[in-house]
């Protein structure tokens, strides 16, 4: 099954195409692939020189910090490292959402901005404007790490995804798809099983060598792959991303396609945060795109092995300066070094969304993505499965059922309520046939409707 398109495109007809849209992305991936060695002082160097031009700009450019600088009674130059850095206040989606005119940058041609909207899973969404230089360089980080799963640029790809872009934009769309990207997608807002049977049977004819999507559609894919005993088809590589990816879905996904899944962790505010290698250790901070901070409560930083909230610096973007951004995730730092020899520090996990945390009558936090793992283990009997915590003291399990769901399934999962809950927790169960992704094509497993006493003590101590 050779592919004859692929090395044209790789050598000629993506260089032209950027060309013809006077994109440097090539130009900056060429250079990415040598920074990603760096020795960790140079990088931080390099990180630093980004900072200080980005506060300056900044404050010189645009009325939100402006008033923060002066709010601090500070001028950029005063702030002279990253020790310093951590005295700006903290960045929330809630000033993306009131102040965004006061965060554009102005007297810069605004004609070429992209324009980025998150679904926002708390059901608000966040706007957010790039400037193009900082687009082609988002572009070629995210070119750097998806070749890390062994698909080189000009191969095809499976994408399993909400919403197909190209189709939008006409012939011009299709050409550039069938031409460039290459992509065939599953519409994850239309997974039924007559779309997925198509699905696999034209990838098994296009052999893609990379299959992209988000964490649970790509396991909802490999299950009915297994159930209906279809022939699957066989990427090389296979990336997870945009959410957090259970071991047991990770596990059935590499089963059926017979490949290591790689983890992928970003946002549309950002784009790409961190991204595992192709040794499947932690994943590796995006550092040319992004500096990233975990931070404790208290606003100082988490140890390593620490799970500390993401706080993100978009170190390129001009159009919208986006400075220690809270995303409302918990990750970990790994203490482990990567094989691979990279020298972007690595993540050992993402624990997911601050708000996917539930609560235990007496106060105790339980990790929404640690907890549905838990359950996927005892419950393999459940098809999809949703915590909806309704009040402190009342869940909602919304299951859907599948093979050999019962009674001693229901009984299995009493024990474990009254284990990691205790007594006093109460709940019911609801078995829908189906569990529908949000408008993004992501799924929650875990939604609170109580609040998030974590959250609301981190913006407490943050000054
Ligand atoms: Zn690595």
């Amino acid at each position: 099954m050779s592919d004859l398109l692929a090395p044209v495109i790789r050598h000629a007809i993506a260089p032209l195409w950027a060309r013809h849209e006077r994109s440097d992305y090539l130009r900056h991936y060429r250079q990415l692939r040598e920074t990603q060695f760096w020795p960790v002082e140079r990088r931080l160097d390099w990180q630093w020189q980004q900072v200080q031009a980005l506060l300056a700009h900044a404050y010189r450019s645009t009325k939100f910090w402006r008033e923060r600088f002066e709010l601090l009674a500070l001028r950029p130059d005063e702030i002279r490292n990253f020790d310093d850095y951590r005295q700006l206040p903290i960045l929330t989606k809630d000033d993306l959402r009131s102040d965004l005119n006061d965060l554009l940058a102005e007297g810069i041609d605004r004609s070429a901005w992209h324009h980025h909207k998150t679904s926002g899973s708390t059901g608000k969404s966040v706007e957010v404007y790039v400037d193009d230089p900082a687009q082609q360089w988002r572009r070629a980080t995210t070119l750097r790490s998806d070749e890390w799963t062994g698909w080189r640029l000009g191969e095809k790809v499976a994408l399993v995804w909400g919403n197909p872009e190209y189709v939008k934009n006409g012939w011009r769309g299709r050409l550039r798809n069938a031409l460039l990207e290459r992509a065939s997608y599953l519409d994850t807002l239309w997974m039924d099983d007559a779309a997925m049977r198509s699905f696999v049977a034209e990838q098994r004819r296009r052999h893609p060598t990379l299959m992209m999507g988000h964490a649970h559609s790509l396991y909802l894919l490999a299950s009915f792959i297994e159930r209906e005993g279809l022939e699957p088809f066989r990427p090389r590589g296979i990336l997870s991303t945009a959410m957090c990816l259970h071991n047991h879905e990770r596990a059935g996904i590499e089963r059926v396609f017979g490949t290591q899944v790689t983890n992928r962790y970003g946002c549309e505010e950002v784009a790409l945060i961190a991204c595992q290698c192709e040794a499947f250790g932690g994943l590796h901070v995006n550092s040319d795109g992004v500096y990233v901070e975990l931070l404790r409560p208290d606003g100082s930083l988490a140890g390593l092995g620490e799970p500390g909230s993401v706080v993100v610096t978009d170190l390129t973007n001009r159009a919208m300066p986006i400075l220690r951004y809270k995303l409302g995730d918990v990750a970990v730092w790994d203490q482990t070094p990567c094989s691979c020899g990279r020298t972007l520090p690595l993540l050992a996990r993402i624990d997911g969304r601050e708000a996917d945390y539930v609560f235990t009558p007496g106060g105790q936090m339980i990790s929404g993505i640690s907890l549905t793992e838990n359950l996927g283990v005892l419950l393999p009997e459940a098809a999809q499965l949703q915590i909806v915590q309704e009040r402190i003291d009342h869940l909602r399990f919304r299951i859907v059922r599948g093979e050999g769901f019962g009674e001693a399934s229901l009984e299995r999962l009493a024990e474990l309520v009254a284990q990691r809950f205790g007594g006093s927790m109460t709940y019911e169960v609801e078995f829908p046939a189906r569990i529908e992704p949000e408008a993004s094509g992501k799924y929650r497993f875990c939604v609170s409707r109580i609040g998030n006493p974590l959250a609301a003590r981190l913006e407490a101590a943050t000054p």
